[in-house]
């Protein structure tokens, strides 16, 4: 029987390393030629770096291929056919799906899908939640909002593949969300780290319904880093008695890696399906070894309709330098994406990645789960101010939690900071993803 199976894909989960990249290497030549032929934007680029498919024969040969930027993509889209632009490989009336980015950073990317590359999302998220421990008993809830993003719409189709039930909580509000969830005593759900916890703190504080007496004890996170920092991920798990899965993935990419039941501190990255190349953003050197931080330059093996090859996805990864107890034979990167290149400032000439910020609020007791942190000038001199909340009843350790915070964030980002303290329930909350990091010094 199927649900007794350990893995969804038994052969491609356990394959050795050298055949894995075997079959990366002969599906990228397959996609490269695709693109190649197909897409008049990948011609163009290929043909003025001068590389034709036959060149390909190695990693190495891969490494010379162009890299593709989200603004590249961005500047095709006022091009034919409307609304992709020139990068689409299938006739217009073969796309059956569309996504856009969440545009958080400029214009949207509109992405386009036909319904074999729809299957393959789906296939791509069985991975993700049979490793998560999802199976056909499960009854899972989707509060998400069912529109334009790609959000958790994947993983939905997947829960479906696999033979879970599916509750779609679309349009409901957050408290109609929660009495579904207890009504159909529903087992799992996917959904942003800032809406489980804001979900758990309606629950509680507005509803006076414990989480943990809910029969939810999986849950899997994306769109934020959240279920990869140790103590956003405690402060999850606790809330709801349950377990939180981390993953990742992206509209213009697919869902590339996923965290299992292991828990080991890291994400595999679905192998079989995507080709992940690790670059150093200062010398431009291509890492294999574990240990080292750089950019991810990802190619989908599979995806047909509008390719994603060699992808400049400005995530920074690291590759972990022992395998995984579960026994896949997916590399494993270590602590999840820890930041984007885009995100990772330099405040008073210090590397800050916000990621570190959150990890020392979310592990203080006292705190609660909202922050905030402005970097501005004050003068010709950077300043950092974080905006914290004390939790109900806990004001007067306020002298305690601030002395702890100070020296955590001393040790773990190498800065100083102005703290601001707040009372509970006034900083902004979020619905799906939250905007916690605002630098404000090109603005002076
Ligand atoms: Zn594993």
């Amino acid at each position: 029987m199927i649900s007794q199976q350990k893995y969804w894909n038994p052969v491609l989960e356990t394959l050795a390393h050298e055949k894995i990249r075997k079959l990366q290497l002969e599906k990228f030549k397959r996609i490269f030629g695709w693109a190649h032929e197909r897409s008049k934007f990948h011609r163009g680029l290929y043909e003025k770096a001068g590389i034709k498919p036959g060149d390909i024969r190695s990693f190495e040969d891969i490494r010379r291929i162009p890299t593709v930027e989200k603004s590249m993509m961005r500047g095709i889209q006022r091009k034919d056919p409307f609304p992709y632009g020139d990068a689409l490989c299938v006739p217009l009336e073969e796309v059956s799906e569309f996504r856009q980015t969440s545009g958080t950073t400029g214009q949207p990317v509109y992405q386009a899908d036909t319904w074999q590359d729809w299957e393959w999302w789906a296939e791509c998220w069985a991975y993700i939640l049979w490793a998560q421990g999802y199976r056909p008993k499960d009854r899972v809830f989707l509060p998400f909002g069912y529109n334009v993003f790609v959000a958790f719409w994947a993983g939905h189709y997947a829960a479906e593949k696999i033979g879970a039930e599916v509750v779609p909580g679309g349009v409901l509000d957050t408290q109609a969300r929660i009495l579904k969830i207890q009504e159909l005593q529903c087992t799992a759900m996917m959904a942003t780290p800032t809406y489980v916890l804001g979900m758990a703190d309606t629950a509680k504080n507005k509803m006076g319904i414990d989480p943990r007496s809910l029969a939810i004890r999986k849950i899997t996170c994306a769109g934020e880093p959240g279920a990869s920092i140790p103590t956003t991920k405690k402060r999850m798990e606790d809330a709801w008695d349950a377990k939180v899965y981390d993953h990742a993935g992206a509209t213009e990419i697919g869902a590339w890696c996923f965290e299992c039941e292991a828990q080991s501190g890291g994400l595999h990255v679905n192998e079989a399906f995507f080709l992940v190349e690790i670059q150093d953003t200062e010398t431009g050197e291509y890492i294999e070894e574990p240990g080292r931080r750089g950019k991810m330059i990802i190619t989908a093996l599979d995806r047909q309709a509008q390719p994603c090859v060699r992808f400049d996805s400005k995530d920074i990864i690291e590759w972990a330098p022992e395998p995984c107890p579960c026994g896949r034979s997916f590399r494993l990167i270590k602590g999840g994406v820890v930041g984007r290149a885009d995100d990772i400032t330099k405040v008073k000439g210090v590397l800050l990645a916000p990621s570190a910020i959150e990890e020392v609020v979310r592990g203080l007791d006292g705190l609660a789960d909202e922050f905030e942190v402005i970097v501005d000038k004050e003068g010709d001199i950077d300043r950092i101010t974080l905006k914290i909340e004390i939790l109900k009843g806990r004001e007067g350790e306020r002298k305690r939690i601030e002395a702890q915070l100070k020296d955590q964030l001393r040790l773990k980002t190498n800065l100083g900071y102005n703290l601001e303290f707040h009372d509970y329930g006034t900083l902004p909350r979020y619905d799906v993803k939250a905007k916690r990091f605002k630098d404000l010094r090109g603005k002076h």
